[in-house]
């Protein structure tokens, strides 16, 4: 089998609200560039790749020459063809890779008419449990709704999305406000669900002191684990050794060195496994086998995604024996998907894994005409930009922080 095609469409779906974060903000909406390989017998597979707010449609084009005539049963072949750590150095391909992955493994699951988690060992659970994803939000237009700002609007926000999908683990995107007010909302979340888990993740805002009074201040709670409170594996490592909640991330161990590195001098506990970041589900797959010799946590990070990246999460999952804390995704703040039939359900917290040949999701073609066109029309979004405060310029570690007062 060989491909004869790449195409790639850039997308753009609205959220609920405005999405803020340590660095910017999801402006309303996610942009992801949907790629199908077609081959000369005929079967198309799809991929995914965004996150940052922009296209992606000519960086996959540019890479025709490499994948036209190439086999989609040779997926390591094609990482070296795509990503080579020495071609790297120049052009840093591995999320292209992982969305091209994604559509390779779509065509020999649809070829051999077994669902991916079959080509990667075999499911092990038949759902992959879930963690509600907060984040301060602010209305898509002035006046609109969806503002989540106070510690009140955020407990409200908890519950409702604990009745609608039934969360039981919940996680704090912080870094935005001063850490004493995140500290103060984490407090409310702790007392309003004093049964279920917490986590709190500030991208790395915090200096290493701040982390560490943080961290000091919500030990005694139900924490999950504590991720990113702080940058760099030096950073985190100290935060470690003065706080008992065990550390995440999925900003500094998002490769095999940095992976290496941790373990030769502990500093993350928990690895954040993001099927884009890593370069695909297999290196996902690799590196939780590392983690599984080495007896370090995983969990399945979001990077903002649509249904054919949540398949491969959902894939990933159900794979790997070592999860050990329910997964992330910001799937729930969409409005949409591209999918037939819509969203993806969540059931008790949880999202089943497809069980149709290769990735298992059907892509509704008008979908993504439709938001082809919200795309042509709105354009891009800067991820690292804050629409309310267009003269700021996020540090790390920060201390611009939002003022919560204003809305
Ligand atoms: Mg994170």
């Amino acid at each position: 089998m060989k491909i004869v095609d790449i195409r790639a469409t850039t997308v753009t779906v609205p959220l609920e609200a405005t999405l803020r974060h340590a660095v910017g903000a999801h402006w309303g909406r996610f942009v992801r560039t949907i790629i199908e390989i077609e081959t000369d017998e005929g079967i198309i597979g799809f991929g995914e790749m965004g996150g940052g707010g922009e296209s992606a449609e000519l960086a996959f084009t540019g890479l025709k020459r490499y994948l036209i005539g190439h086999d989609p049963f040779n997926l390591e072949e094609l990482r070296f063809k795509i990503c080579n750590p020495t071609a790297s150095l120049y052009n840093n391909r591995t999320q292209l890779h992982a969305a091209i992955e994604f559509a390779c493994l779509d065509i020999i699951g649809q070829k051999l008419g077994e669902p991916v988690y079959n080509l990667l060992g075999g499911k092990l659970r038949d759902e992959v449990p879930f963690a509600s994803y907060l984040f301060f939000r602010s209305p898509n237009k002035p006046g609109g709704s969806g503002e989540i700002r106070t510690p009140e609007q955020l407990v409200q926000h908890c519950a409702q999305l604990k009745r609608e999908h039934g969360f039981t683990v919940h996680k704090l995107k912080g870094g935005l406000y001063h850490p004493d007010y995140e500290l103060e909302c984490y407090q409310a979340l702790a007392a309003a669900f004093p049964n279920d888990k917490l986590r709190y993740d500030p991208n790395a805002a915090l200096n290493v002191e701040e982390a560490i009074r943080f961290g000091q201040a919500i030990e005694h709670l139900n924490n999950d684990y504590f991720e990113d409170p702080t940058w760099g594996l030096n950073g985190m490592r100290r935060v470690r050794s003065m706080v008992r909640i065990p550390t995440a991330t999925n900003m500094v161990v998002v490769n095999f060195e940095q992976l290496a590195a941790n373990i030769l001098d502990l500093a993350v506990d928990v690895i954040l496994l993001d099927t884009t970041f890593w370069g695909g589900i297999r290196p996902c797959i690799k590196a939780a086998g590392v983690c599984e010799t080495f007896q370090l946590g995983i969990a399945v990070h979001s990077s903002g995604e649509l249904g054919i990246q949540l398949a491969t999460m959902l894939h990933m999952g159900a794979v790997v024996p070592n999860l050990s804390h329910a997964a992330d995704a910001h799937y729930h703040q969409l409005t949409d998907d591209i999918l037939v039939g819509g969203k993806m359900k969540y059931v008790n917290g949880a999202i089943k894994v497809p069980e149709g040949p290769g990735l298992g999701i059907k892509v509704d073609r008008d979908k993504i005409r439709q938001y082809a066109e919200l795309y042509q029309e709105l354009g891009g979004y800067m991820y690292d930009k804050d629409p309310l405060r267009p003269e700021w310029v996020p540090i790390m570690p920060n201390d611009r922080w939002a003022d919560p007062t204003q809305s």
